[in-house]
């Protein structure tokens, strides 16, 4: 299994960032991190066309949101036929800002990835617990309802991939140790397994606060199956550090 690199560039960049950074990261992508990753980025849905243009051959382009309706009066809203139409193979679902600042619910998540597999678009589910809760021992709770929850009964490891992203870690430059990460990557797994035949073979993506420093040490942890990556994906020279500590 290839490791998945995903970077998440949240509400940044401009169109000249979106050519020069794919292009910065085009021209790295050789011959050894493409024998041991596969990579796809997020960028802000108006500059998807740019990405598009630009992403070369073996950069995956996501968009970062869709609606639950394929298409109507939903102001501001992008439907996941319009992904598909636009070219793009994925669609991030449930990120914590979402939850936080949209007040997505597991239900909404989870009618957002049914959505977007009918058009055949790989949903990444997001799924992690606030610093609260994993002080109060409800890490493994949380997670546990979130993938009961957001994760349809139709999902295989070829149309999902979950994001493990302690909320707690997100853009805050704290990360979670190799040993809690190993020990809720399994949890995920098992949880998988109860439900999907095929849970072997479903990506887990750690995210948070990954880095070239420590991505060698979360990468090679156990059921962590590549990086989510916000921050530093937007600078070529961290993305693909990270992708080489995944060799
Ligand atoms: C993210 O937004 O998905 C993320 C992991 O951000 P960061 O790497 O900046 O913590």
């Amino acid at each position: 299994m290839k490791k998945l690199i995903a970077g998440n560039w949240k509400m940044n960049g401009s169109q000249a960032m979106t050519q020069d950074l794919l292009g910065e990261i085009n021209s790295g992508l050789n011959g050894a991190l493409l024998d041991n990753c596969e990579f796809l980025v997020f960028p802000p849905s108006l500059y998807v066309p740019t990405a598009l243009k630009n992403n070369g051959p073996y950069m995956r382009v996501g968009v970062q949101d869709c609606s639950v309706h394929e298409s109507g009066a939903y102001t501001g809203e992008i439907a996941a036929p319009m992904i598909k139409d636009i070219g793009c193979s994925h669609v991030l679902l449930g990120h914590s800002e979402r939850r936080q600042y949209h007040g997505e619910s597991d239900e909404t998540v989870c009618d957002k990835a049914k959505a977007a597999y009918v058009q055949d678009l790989v949903a990444v589910i997001c799924v992690g617990e606030t610093e609260s809760q994993r002080e109060e021992g409800k890490a493994f709770d949380v997670v546990g309802e979130q993938i009961a929850k957001a994760v349809p009964e139709t999902a295989t490891a070829d149309n999902t991939v979950i994001a493990y992203e302690p909320v707690w870690a997100i853009g805050t430059g704290k990360t979670a140790s190799a040993d809690d990460v190993a020990e809720m990557h399994s949890f995920i797994r098992e949880k998988l397994a109860e439900r999907f035949s095929d849970s072997e073979n479903f990506y887990i993506l750690y995210g948070g606060s990954m880095k070239p420093e420590n991505a060698a040490e979360l990468l090679n942890t156990p059921n962590v199956n590549g990086g989510l990556i916000g921050g530093a994906s937007l600078k070529a020279d961290q993305f693909l550090a990270i992708a080489k500590a995944a060799t």
